[in-house]
């Protein structure tokens, strides 16, 4: 059997979307558990440190790179089980193009996770950051995930309702970060159609459109048209998607800013208020801003979102964050938080 190849000062500006960021000393892809196994002894030999990632599109290098074996997670893997009739139990590789088996369960008539199309990435991130989109997140169809444990060294199965899921969180990007390796997840799709109430944005499109019968390829068509009005292809622009999560806050400080901005858009959370982070930064002045002094902007159709237009540092791109979060401070009294993950931590 070919060994997997150890490759060695590799730019992770290749491996974040935003593409930006220092070097890796090594790195390596892993296409099976076996490779895992072998990478893993690798760097034990090697006294080298670890980190798995997929496509590094919620990943913001530090220019300082990363001392260890970077480990890329490409393990395949497809097989769909039809439980009862109409219940289907999907068990996927963590390598996997996610918009591919998005696309694949789709075509198969399945619901579950077609509100997640077009999020770039793989399988094995989305119970990171508990990804969702349009009324749905992975908490809701993960069953089982497949990890191998760094600390005990030995694979585990660690079931959906154990996962700490809230919103963007998870005991993954929690206090459990960087700890468990995923190698497969298994998500739970039934054979029916996506029903009301639909997400706002979605259930417009189909107003317009004059939908009628809503099933999981309609919805999935109108997300993508959604996605693709609002927000770049990182594959052409340099960017992580919501560079900033909708921040959380005590219903005083609403009716201040309410008092001065009686059109704040505004949803209620249990005793508190989330504010949408784009109205914010727009307000500050960062409308489709191009920064001459970093290289860095906001995107036209959506402020929430960074784009790299000429910057080559991640210290570019933390100048014009910090732009960006005093300015909303300034104005309004609250901190942004960033989404993408800046590593190594
Ligand atoms: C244009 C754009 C739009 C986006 N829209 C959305 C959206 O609507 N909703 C949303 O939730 N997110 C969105 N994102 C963020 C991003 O796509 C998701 O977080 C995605 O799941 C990241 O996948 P990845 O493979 O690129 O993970 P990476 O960026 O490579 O890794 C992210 C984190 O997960 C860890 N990780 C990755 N794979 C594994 C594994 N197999 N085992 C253990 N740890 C692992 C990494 O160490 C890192 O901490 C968007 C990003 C972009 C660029």
């Amino acid at each position: 059997m070919a060994s997997m190849e150890i490759l060695e000062n590799i730019s992770l500006k290749q491996h974040s979307t935003m593409g930006l960021g220092g070097s890796a000393r090594f790195a390596c892809t892993v296409t099976s558990r076996g490779e895992l196994a072998e990478a893993l002894i690798w760097a034990k030999d090697h006294q080298q440190a670890t980190l798995m990632i997929g496509t590094g599109s919620n990943i913001i290098w530090r220019d300082e790179g990363f001392d260890g074996l970077l480990i890329i997670n490409a393990i395949l893997g497809y097989e769909l089980l039809e439980q009862d009739p109409g219940n289907f139990y999907l068990r996927t590789g963590a390598g996997e193009n996610w918009d591919n088996v998005v696309a694949r369960t789709v075509a198969d008539g399945l619901s579950g996770i077609e509100a997640l199309s077009l999020i770039p990435g793989t399988v094995g991130a989305t119970p990171i950051q508990n990804v969702g989109a349009y009324g749905q997140d992975v908490s809701q169809t993960i069953t089982t995930i497949e990890a191998y444990d760094t600390v005990l060294n030995e694979y585990v199965i660690i079931r959906g309702f154990d996962c700490g899921f809230s919103y963007r969180t998870s005991r993954f990007n929690g206090v459990e970060q960087g700890r468990f390796y995923i190698t497969a997840v298994t998500y739970n799709l039934r054979r029916a159609n996506p029903e009301a109430p639909y997400y706002p944005a979605v259930q417009k499109y189909f107003d317009e459109h004059s939908v009628q019968n809503v099933t999981p390829a309609i919805l999935r068509e109108a997300v993508i048209a959604i996605r693709t009005a609002k927000l770049p292809d990182s594959k052409i622009v340099h960017n992580s998607g919501s560079f900033f999560g909708n921040p959380i806050i005590t219903q005083q400080l609403f009716k201040d800013i309410q008092l001065l901005y009686p059109d704040v858009p505004h949803w209620m959370v249990e005793d508190s208020v989330k504010l949408p982070a784009a109205w914010l930064i727009e307000q500050a002045g960062f409308k489709d801003v191009h920064d001459a002094e970093t290289g860095m902007g906001t995107w036209s159709n959506q402020a929430l979102v960074l784009v790299n237009e000429s910057a080559t540092t991640t210290a570019q791109l933390l100048a014009f964050k910090l732009k960006i979060t005093d300015a909303v401070t300034g104005k309004f009294g609250i901190e942004l938080q960033q989404e993408p993950e800046l590593l190594p931590r």
